[in-house]
């Protein structure tokens, strides 16, 4: 029989775990409806959870457009300041989950915007980073990668003079992160500072899910499309185990993953609910 192990440092952060538990809170007072803005969590199946017990995520248009006196619960990953003048002139009231460490981030990036170019490695467009943009009047830079880094330099979005400051989005990989700024530093030199900020829990989660994912013969990785932690986390994964497998749900795994494996080692994304990673566990001592 396969010996299936779950890693135990898998599943929600304290940012996520903070933000769901405040909902449920909320929620299981029954007096009225909550709104998320935005999905609580990039996963489906926690989703579909809180949304069982009366979360409702919208929009922001459709968030101003609630009844004056609704509430809307602003995600761990934190929002622009325009979010928050807009919901105050719809008359909403804002139960606030931005992650403290995103919050001293977005604190961090707008006093640097006021002496410097900043420049954020992070995703186009991921909730995080439209948030810290938002600190600067929308002035930061983003680059997603070594290669959109050379295009920022050598378009001129990155000043050729000046001082620049480099900031991370708080879940990236922080090996991709150190081939940024060494990269940057090389053509900015002096003009650079670049500052720490992956977060502590996802830097140590890499070294851990490493040791993790070498010390089993397969490794199956849980994780919903729209995470990208997870895209990040799984590649690592694969990188120290090519027999890593993806998925979203129990439902996605296949038998034949698991020939002549002794161990399967079950483990997630920042996003994963802990009970999700339990039920494919079981779910492949089943299979056997
Ligand atoms: S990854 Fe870190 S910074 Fe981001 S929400 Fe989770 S605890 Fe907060």
């Amino acid at each position: 029989m396969i010996k299936v192990g779950i890693d135990p440092h898998s599943g929600f952060c304290g940012g996520v775990i903070r933000a769901i538990g405040t909902a449920e809170d909320f929620l299981a007072r029954g007096s009225s409806p909550l709104y998320s803005l935005g999905a609580m969590v990039h996963n489906e199946e926690e989703l579909s959870r809180l949304a069982g017990r009366g979360l409702v995520t919208v929009s922001l248009p459709q968030a101003v457009a609630l009844a004056p006196g609704s509430t809307v619960i602003i995600r761990a990953h934190g929002e622009p300041p325009s979010t928050y003048d807009a919901l105050h002139r719809a008359g909403v009231s804002v139960l606030d989950c931005t992650c403290p460490v995103v919050l001293r981030l977005q604190k961090q990036i707008r006093e640097a915007s006021e002496r410097s170019a900043v420049v954020i490695f992070g995703k186009i467009g991921h909730p995080e980073v439209l948030g810290l943009v938002g600190q600067t009047s929308g002035r930061a830079i983003v680059v997603e990668s070594l290669e959109g880094l050379r295009e920022a330099l050598e378009n001129g979005s990155i000043p050729p003079d000046g001082s620049i400051e480099l900031f991370s989005q708080t879940t990236k990989s922080p090996e991709e992160y150190a081939r940024v700024s060494s990269a940057l530093s090389a053509r900015a030199g002096e003009r650079l500072r670049v500052h720490d900020t992956v977060c502590a829990q996802v830097s140590s989660r890499h070294r851990q899910l490493s040791e993790f994912a070498r010390e089993h013969d397969v490794v199956v990785f849980v994780a919903g499309e729209s995470s990208s932690n997870g895209k990040v986390l799984y590649e690592l994964c694969r990188s120290v185990n090519p027999r890593s497998h993806l998925i979203g749900k129990a439902e996605d795994l296949r038998p034949e993953w698991f020939s002549n494996a002794g161990t399967a080692g079950v483990c997630g994304a920042t996003s994963t609910p802990r009970w999700l990673l339990e039920q494919v566990a079981r779910a492949i001592e089943n299979l056997h």
